[in-house]
């Protein structure tokens, strides 16, 4: 059956792209009733941080990746994170190394690299001068107290795959070097790491991102090593995902502000919009359709679906795509999703209080259909939870609507609603609309934009009169009254 992997790096801020390869091997997996291996490569003590690890795991139970084995889930192909697997990789190097898939290698760098220029050659990488050492070669540079690395011997010819996604490769194995596979203390290299822990966890497919194509030849190569000396089972299909661009079509790197994942969380995004948007980078569930759920995005992900060529990355579209998910949920469903902004923003209070809780169940009503992300919440609702004193207007908008004509229009409304009868929406419009577009023969437009600044403090705001109502007569005229002053 099949298995696939997560396989992230902790280094630095988790990237848009790696979460696509992941929700991809995700879809697949669960398409197929497989499983998810999920194993932590902090193979690179330098660059790999807590705070990275702790971020992916914290994004990957946002976005709901979830998985059947590995890191904090066990299983039986443990432990999971590379960096616990350092006696599991020696004993492979050991094997690789007594047989004649390897051999010592005792240069330095500097060495092939003028090797290299001596030659003219303009061949990157190793040049396979330790491939046929005689003893006394081996014994002067051990004499030299040199110590060796072990190093790969890529096989002669070509090396073909069918890549799930791109269909047939061929590499020809002379354009690929002999590679290392541990360092000269002994430790085991990422060139070795990655396929022996994809030959032991049993991976039946490898879906990652374009720019591990080139590492593909040499994974084969040492996979036919591991699947000789009895380590590897089988050899995995390979899947290479297409590149996500951004600004310039150049490929989207952590440089780019939209590349970090995390920052959709704190924007407000839903997991579920902007898995929906990373799924279209690459697939598309039909030709006339961006809008679904992950049920059905399992139920129709077929990887050969995936299209190769590189996807734009495009905000836009991706908040547009959220937006739609909104309108998918519930009102008591984005209350609760909205309440940890409006907690953080200050709007309510935490622990939120009865009337707090009051009055946002007859507020988010109003504006759960008008907000395109959860931070949008906060934005709209703070001028009807606002103490008095705190209450401040947009200042771009009030010099905008709250010009001559403007409190002209506001002194009218303020005379309007003074001694309304009822305090009700009904009432309220009712007022309004006679005094402002009977009485003053105003466009609505003109009307109620100063109305809607003097209350509420900005242009863009929940509807007006129902507004009006929520904050109450006393807290609307006092504002009214101000925004003339
Ligand atoms: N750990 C690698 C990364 O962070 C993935 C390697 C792979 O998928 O083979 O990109």
């Amino acid at each position: 059956s099949v298995r696939v992997r997560f396989c992230p790096s902790p280094t630095g801020s988790p990237h848009v792209g790696l979460v696509r390869t992941a929700l991809f091997n995700w879809a697949f997996a669960r398409h197929h009733g497989g499983s998810i291996v999920f194993r932590m490569e902090d193979t690179d003590k330098e660059r790999s941080t807590q705070e990275s690890y702790d971020a992916i795991l914290d994004l990957w139970r946002w976005l709901g990746l979830d998985w059947d084995e590995g890191i904090e889930v066990g299983g039986p192909h443990g432990p999971y994170k590379q960096s616990e697997r350092g006696d599991i990789y020696r004993d492979v190097l050991a094997r690789l190394r007594a047989s004649s898939y390897t051999y010592d290698c005792f240069c330095r760098n500097d060495e092939v690299d003028a090797r290299r220029k001596a030659s003219g050659s303009k061949m990157q990488g190793y040049d396979g001068f330790c491939r046929d050492l005689s003893a006394e070669q081996r014994a002067a540079f051990e004499a030299e107290g040199r110590a060796p690395i072990v190093r790969f011997r890529m096989p002669d010819g070509s090396i073909t795959w069918d890549d799930v996604v791109r269909g047939d490769i061929t590499f020809e194995t002379e354009n690929v070097p002999d590679f290392a596979l541990s360092r000269a203390n002994g430790d085991p290299l990422y060139t070795l790491v990655n396929p022996v822990d994809d030959a032991m966890m049993e991976i039946t497919h490898v879906l990652r991102g374009e720019d591990l194509l080139s590492s593909t030849p040499r994974q084969l190569a040492l996979f036919g090593a591991l699947v000789d000396l009895g380590i590897a089972r089988e050899v995995p299909a390979y899947g290479h995902l297409p590149y996500v661009m951004g600004q310039g079509n150049k490929k989207l790197s952590k440089r780019d502000p939209e590349a970090h994942a995390l920052a959709y969380r704190e924007q407000g995004f839903l997991p579920e919009g902007l898995l929906n948007y990373l799924a279209l980078l690459g697939w598309a569930i039909a030709a006339d359709r961006d809008i679904f759920t992950m049920a059905e995005m399992v139920e129709a992900f077929d990887i050969k679906d995936v299209n190769p060529n590189p996807a734009r990355f495009d905000l836009k579209k991706a908040e547009a795509i959220n937006a739609s998910h909104m309108r998918l949920l519930s009102v008591e469903d984005i209350t609760h999703r909205a309440l940890p902004f409006l907690k953080e923003a200050g709007v309510v209070s935490d622990p939120v209080s009865d009337a707090d809780a009051q009055l946002l169940e007859l507020a988010m009503p109003l504006v759960a259909e008008r907000i395109n992300k959860l931070t949008e919440a906060p934005a709209m609702l703070g001028f009807l939870f606002v103490d008095e004193a705190d209450f401040t207007r947009d200042e771009a908008d009030v010099a905008k609507l709250l010009d001559e004509t403007g409190r002209g229009v506001v002194q009218a409304s303020y005379d309007a609603l003074e001694g309304l009868h009822e305090w009700s929406t009904a009432a309220i419009e009712e007022a309004l609309r006679v005094a402002l577009i009977e009485g003053m023969e105003l466009k609505p437009r003109v009307a109620f934009g100063p109305v809607r600044v003097a209350v509420t403090g900005a242009r863009i705001s929940p509807p007006l009169f129902e507004s009006l109502e929520l904050l109450g007569r006393e807290r609307s005229l006092a504002r009214l009254q101000s925004a003339v002053q």
